[in-house]
């Protein structure tokens, strides 16, 4: 049904609430590219639940979700991007299904597509939403308690709030936290774009600057009054790797604090998730497991009985990718008929093939999916048995959650929120198993371990899958830890 649109309402009277608008380009089941769209669609809800008022925006793609919905028009404006004036109007989503207040900006031209991202204007097309956002609020009766921005997409906003003309009269005050869930992205943009900007004070352009360019990652972090990281060690971290922002989150450190993800744990349930053919739970899972396995197996033609590895995610040197096709073929060589391994994912063109051609060679005990498929990606988190994750870079990691959430031991690297959520079986209460170096060695070293876990200790490796399940990192406590965070600033 196509979105239908009623008379404007220009903002709601909340009285004295702490209200929460999130600005963010993904949100999960609207629009989803990686870890950023699940964060955004679950940490409202359950901000909702402790009595704050959590709302969320973004863009109004051309995704499947805009059109099995309901919508109302609540607000209606203009910018300008450049000399070029652009209209915009705000939808909100009528039933309030996902647990909170749901608004997309729809900007004709520019917002209109069906990817999140990966297109030549993308700079132009996250400028006009952000000052789309901006307009909006500026328009509201009450403004809002905070508004919190994720990732570089909407980096400029706390800069357009207390620098521009246009918007700082009314909006300066407005406190901003920011989220980093990935550093490698910073959206930066040659300096010749900058009249891309509304009209600010030119002397505070090295608010925007880094490196000569002008960069919206840089610039939320100089901006934001708070800066959170989606794990403790990744704030660490991003003052030794911050892809060439070191220096800065060194300067900044005062007003960052690391916040662990948690995870949607009514959505990653394994025993109800509607993707899974079979249900399970902690008591269930041996024979649940088994089930799923079989299912995946058929499907990709290969032998139940052997313990399967799993890959799932982006495919780049972030997630170590590069390395799986190598690790893969030397797992298979140094452990013959002991295991199957399947990847599934999409990313870089030359890592897509590599994994396409080790079928050939892999003689039934390797397969691969390349794509996003969200349905694909829940069953064989619950078929696996063991999930790999080598990253160079893992700022919290959603997929070990995941995992854990499912009974499959996670293989991680120590880096980033890996190292805050995996605890190695040789530690006292470990359930998962850690290496150092993203390399084939480390990798084919810790599937050996894994292998010989599960054949000659099968006991022990169910009891960890047990253990797993067990653990919590539901959104209750990083919800908490944000609003404490909101709280410092009202
Ligand atoms: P990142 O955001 O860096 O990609 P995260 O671990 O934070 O990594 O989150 C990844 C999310 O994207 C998880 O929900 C994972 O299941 C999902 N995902 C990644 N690649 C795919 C894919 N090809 N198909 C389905 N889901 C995927």
């Amino acid at each position: 049904m196509k979105p239908h649109f009623f008379d404007l309402n220009y903002g709601v009277t909340r009285g004295d609430f702490m209200e929460i608008l999130h600005v963010a380009a993904e949100c999960f089941p609207v629009a989803k590219a990686g870890g950023l769209g699940d964060v955004v669609g679950a940490l409202p809800k359950y901000q909702n639940r402790l009595g704050v008022i959590a709302k969320v925006v973004i863009p109004m793609y051309r995704t499947s979700f805009l059109y099995q919905e309901e919508w109302e028009l609540v607000h209606e404006g203009g910018q300008y991007l450049q000399e070029q004036f652009f209209k915009y109007s705000i939808i909100r989503e009528k039933s309030n299904k996902l647990g909170f207040d749901l608004y997309l900006v729809d900007i004709n031209g520019l917002l209109d597509r069906e990817k999140v991202y990966g297109y030549s204007d993308d700079t132009e097309r996250f400028i006009a939403f952000q000052l789309a956002v901006c307009d909006w609020i500026f328009h509201w009766q009450h403004l809002p308690t905070i508004v919190h921005c994720h990732d570089h997409h909407c980096g400029l906003i706390p800069f357009f709030l207390t620098q521009t003309n246009q918007f700082r009269s009314r909006l300066q005050g407005i406190p901003t936290v920011f989220t980093v869930h990935n550093a490698q992205y910073q959206g930066a943009f040659d300096w010749s774009k900058h009249t891309l900007l509304p009209p600010y004070d030119s002397w505070k352009w090295n608010l925007l600057d880094w490196h000569g360019q002008i960069n919206p990652l840089a610039a939320a972090v100089k901006s934001a009054w708070r800066v959170t990281t989606v794990s403790y060690s990744y704030l660490d971290e991003l003052t030794v790797h911050a892809g060439g922002l070191e220096k800065l989150f060194e300067y900044e450190k005062g007003k960052c604090v690391g916040i662990l993800n948690g995870i949607d744990t009514e959505i990653w349930d394994p025993s109800c998730d509607p993707y899974l053919l079979f249900h399970y739970n902690k008591a269930t899972m041996a024979e649940g497991k088994r089930k799923n396995k079989e299912e995946v197996c058929k499907e990709f033609g290969m032998d139940p009985s052997l313990p399967l590895f799993s890959f799932i995610g982006r495919l780049v040197g972030e997630k170590a990718a590069d390395l799986l096709p190598v690790a893969i073929q030397d797992a298979l060589l140094h452990n013959p008929g002991r295991a199957n391994y399947i990847v599934l994912g999409s990313g870089q063109k030359e890592i897509e093939y590599q994994l396409q051609e080790l079928r050939n060679i892999a003689g039934g005990f390797y397969n691969c999916s390349i794509g996003y498929q969200e349905a694909l990606s829940h069953s064989l988190y619950a078929a696996s048995d063991f999930l790999l994750m080598p990253s160079r870079v893992e700022p919290c990691g959603l997929n070990q959650l995941y995992a854990l959430r499912f009974g499959t031991m996670p293989l991680v690297r120590r880096v980033g929120g890996l190292i805050d959520t995996v605890i190695d079986i040789g530690d006292t209460g470990g359930y998962g198993i850690c290496f150092n170096e993203a390399s084939v060695w480390d990798i084919t070293y810790s599937i050996r371990r894994a292998i010989n876990l599960y054949y000659e200790n099968p006991e022990k490796y169910k009891g960890h899958c047990a253990q797993m399940m067990e653990l919590d990192f539901s959104w209750d406590k990083a919800a908490a830890n944000y609003l404490n965070l909101y709280t410092q600033l009202k």
